[in-house]
């Protein structure tokens, strides 16, 4: 019997940095762990040895959760290397499932191309029409980031990208019953 245990990696390649400054987010201070440098991203050299080194195991499939901060941040290159490289790695065979939890301001028509390709699945922090959603979820100048979550979402839709929609349930959208949640998409 086998004694490899089946495993998949969280992975912040962005570390905590983010476009946003939600007035909730738990996670944005994180980055002063790393006072050295006011910009955090992975390198490709880390980027590499993670990516081999997990295609190494014996895994029945490859699960990679991309997260932050704001992965986006990394570009469209950057996941177009982790692609390049899950395939140089990867056995033949080897089934590789890729996931991106995003606020999606920063998803233009090139990323949703590659993601579509790629059979990313996504998830959209989205907390519901812009009267709810940017009352925590702001810009760094204080607006709201609502309309511009809208335009992420009309990329990925125009690409056909499977997308979900995660909604933090908070003070402003909690007495809000399913139909005002509602978003036109
Ligand atoms: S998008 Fe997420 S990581 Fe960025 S500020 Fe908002 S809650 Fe924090």
């Amino acid at each position: 019997m086998s004694t490899e245990c089946c495993f998949s990696l969280l992975i912040k390649p962005a570390s905590a940095d983010c476009n946003l400054r939600c007035d909730y987010c738990f996670y944005s201070s994180r980055s002063q762990l790393y006072p050295e440098t006011t910009t955090h991203r992975m390198p490709d050299e880390v980027l590499t040895r993670m990516i081999a080194s997990y295609m190494a195991t014996d895994q029945p499939q490859y699960v990679f959760g991309w997260q932050g901060g704001e992965p986006t941040l990394m570009g469209v290159v950057f996941f177009r290397r982790v692609t390049e490289l899950q395939q140089k790695y990867g056995r033949p065979g080897a089934v590789v499932a890729n996931g991106l939890q995003t606020n999606a301001t920063l998803i233009t028509d090139e990323l949703a191309s590659h993601l579509a390709e790629y059979h990313f699945l996504v998830g959209v922090s989205l907390d519901g029409p812009a009267e709810l959603h940017d009352r925590f979820r702001k810009a760094k100048g204080g607006g709201g980031s609502h309309e511009m979550v809208l335009q992420g979402i009309e990329w990925l839709r125009r690409h056909q990208v499977d997308f979900n929609v995660l909604i933090l349930v908070n003070s402003a959208n909690v007495h809000h019953g399913r139909e005002n949640l509602s978003v036109s998409l």
